[in-house]
């Protein structure tokens, strides 16, 4: 399946939840799903019955949706999850946040994961020193996640920083804005995971 390329509030409209998707128009008045809150499209003021398979696949979309991935990988995650030891629907969070362009996100370098994602693949993030462009890598306890210095200066860097006094980061991170850089400093437990994903769910879905 391809990668979504619409409008990324539609997705918002659709899954009936804010999914964060873009920066600082989320935490503002502009929101459409604020607005309009009901699915777009025609028919979108009539919200069709609710069955157990479809909050369970809504649930799943959302999820998918806020971390910008494609049915295949986020299934693969899925699948890994359910191999480790531990509450499987906790373990896919776990490794969901653990990805560089969430990570980034997260500390604050970016303004959305998409744009995080972008910040990744154009090469401005080190992890450990190293110049990593691989949004989908997997960050571990210890690791230290960093600007690269020939891309301090981006203006889509610093607005992202402007924008993150607003938002917290989040306890399993540590940041030090000025050399901008954050520690992991362990992998989140579900309790400091910040987001309304009813995980279990997802994980009724792919056991079926
Ligand atoms: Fe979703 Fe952000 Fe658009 Fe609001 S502004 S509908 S949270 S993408």
């Amino acid at each position: 399946m391809a990668r979504y390329t619409g409008a990324d509030c539609r997705l918002c409209r659709r899954e009936g939840a804010k999914l964060f998707l873009k920066g600082d128009r989320c935490y503002s008045d502009k929101c459409a799903i604020e607005r309009r809150d009901y699915p777009p499209g025609d028919a979108g003021k009539k919200r069709p019955k609710e069955s157990e398979y479809r909050t369970q696949l809504r649930e799943k979309q959302k999820t998918k949706r806020i971390y910008g991935l494609l049915e295949k990988q986020f299934r693969g995650y899925y699948e890994l999850a359910n191999r480790q030891t531990g509450i499987t629907g906790d373990n896919l969070l776990r490794i969901l946040e653990s990805r560089l362009d969430n990570v980034v996100y997260r500390l604050g370098f970016a303004k959305s994961r998409d744009e995080a994602r972008q910040q990744v693949r154009h090469g401005h993030i080190s992890v450990n020193g190293r110049r990593v462009d691989i949004p989908s890598y997997r960050v571990k306890t210890g690791d230290l996640v960093a600007v690269l210095p020939k891309a301090r200066e981006l203006l889509v860097i610093k607005s992202a920083l402007i924008s993150s006094e607003r938002t917290e980061v989040p306890q399993w991170l540590e940041v030090d804005i000025e050399k901008l850089q954050g520690s992991v400093l362990s992998l989140p437990e579900r309790s400091q995971i910040d987001l309304d994903i009813r995980e279990q769910l997802i994980v009724e879905l792919y056991s079926k």
